[in-house]
């Protein structure tokens, strides 16, 4: 599975975000939360189409796709350097797919800020600066290793010891790599690096009930977030917290009222797959109707072998019909009645929403 590493200064809103994140059970069978370590989570992600296929199957159970939160608490100025829980927090997130980090963009007198002022530029700055210095620190020491091997006149070090140069600016600078806009080549030269801020990042943005609209914190978040390619989610956390406390039929009635098409939690879970690269593809039979994610330009037997690694092995074909499709023609045998359901190859994309049987020997 991919998971996303939650961050921020202390008393920002993290744990009110994942504490929610770890309620949330969108209609509990559904989609579950289950906790994996006190800080770690899997949620379920939400996706009406799968709702909509059960309709039309009616299996005996429906599995949602999943995404893991990790909550990653303890990082302060200092951090790089070994300040506070430091290398522990670093280690931690260096093995998160991607990054979300809360940014406190609410005024309340009664939550101690730990700058003593709202300042929601000042504190990316304070995150960025630490993992900048991490990373600084990384690249270091991988010169010196890369120069050893370049001198010998091995031409992929000679590449890398040249990108590895041109990220020292940056870092120094306390800038993160990924918003250097480097291409598939570089990103390959630069990845045994395990960098921190090469990783996709979202800014969640914590804000009042009433502060989504004409509030200065948030504008500035989404500046700094638009020079360095990272996305920007607003939220309240603390509403989110309120509303992953109700029951289904209470809360659909609260959202209702508060003028919302759904929990802001969902924005959050999509906002991570989407920055993650991930789409989403069914399987559709009367005992499971489930939801699997592949990367985007999956081919067919690297989508199979989501599901077991014998389907990817022992491939065959694959059964597709898109979603649309499927439930215009309300089910498996209508798709088939109307030519829609395609056989293909081993070279076939996944296409999100594709509905999928695959063909394998064992
Ligand atoms: P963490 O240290 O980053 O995990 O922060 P917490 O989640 O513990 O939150 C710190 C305090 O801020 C708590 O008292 C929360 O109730 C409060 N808080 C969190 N989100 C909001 C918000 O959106 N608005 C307001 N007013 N308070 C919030």
């Amino acid at each position: 599975g991919f998971n996303c590493g939650i961050v921020g200064l202390p008393n920002v809103g993290k744990s009110t975000l994942f504490n929610a994140l770890t309620k949330a059970g969108i209609g509990a069978e559904n989609f579950p939360f289950c906790t994996i370590e006190p800080n770690a989570g899997v949620v379920g992600m939400p996706d009406p189409r799968l709702n909509k296929l059960a309709e039309i199957v009616k299996p005996q159970k429906v599995i949602p796709t999943t995404m893991e939160f990790v909550d990653i608490a303890g990082l302060v100025a200092g951090a790089s350097k070994g300040e506070g829980l430091g290398n522990q927090f670093l280690a931690n997130i260096r093995q998160t797919d991607a990054i979300a980090q809360v940014v406190r963009c609410f005024e309340d007198d009664n939550v101690i800020h730990v700058a003593n002022k709202v300042d929601p530029v000042a504190d990316i700055e304070v995150i960025n600066t630490e993992l900048a210095l991490a990373d600084l620190e990384t690249v270091e020491k991988g010169i010196k290793r890369v120069e050893r091997v370049a001198k010998s006149g091995d031409k992929t070090a000679k590449a890398q010891l040249e990108i590895f140069q041109t990220l020292l600016p940056v870092l120094n600078e306390g800038r993160p790599v990924r918003s250097m806009e480097l291409d598939a080549d570089q990103m390959a030269l630069i990845r045994e690096l395990c960098l921190l801020t090469v990783k996709p990042t979202m800014y969640i943005a914590n804000v009042n009930e009433d502060g989504f609209e004409n509030n200065p914190h948030l504008d500035k978040v989404r500046a700094i977030a638009a020079e360095e390619n990272a996305v920007v989610v607003p939220i309240c956390n603390k509403l989110e917290a309120e509303i992953a406390e109700l029951e289904d039929d209470e809360k659909s009635i609260f959202l209702e009222e508060m003028g919302m098409e759904e929990p802001g939690l969902d924005r959050v879970i999509r906002a991570g797959y989407k920055l993650l690269g991930l789409q989403t593809y069914f399987t559709a039979g009367v005992k499971e109707v489930r939801a699997w994610t592949v990367r985007i330009g999956a081919s067919a037997p690297q989508a199979a072998g989501v599901i077991h690694t014998d389907f990817e092995k022992g491939f065959i074909r694959a059964e597709v019909v898109s979603y649309d499709d499927f439930v215009e023609n309300n089910g498996e045998q209508g798709a088939k009645e109307a030519g829609k359901w395609r056989l293909e190859g081993k070279d076939y994309v996944v296409q999100d929403g594709d509905v999928i049987h695959f063909r394998f020997n064992v």
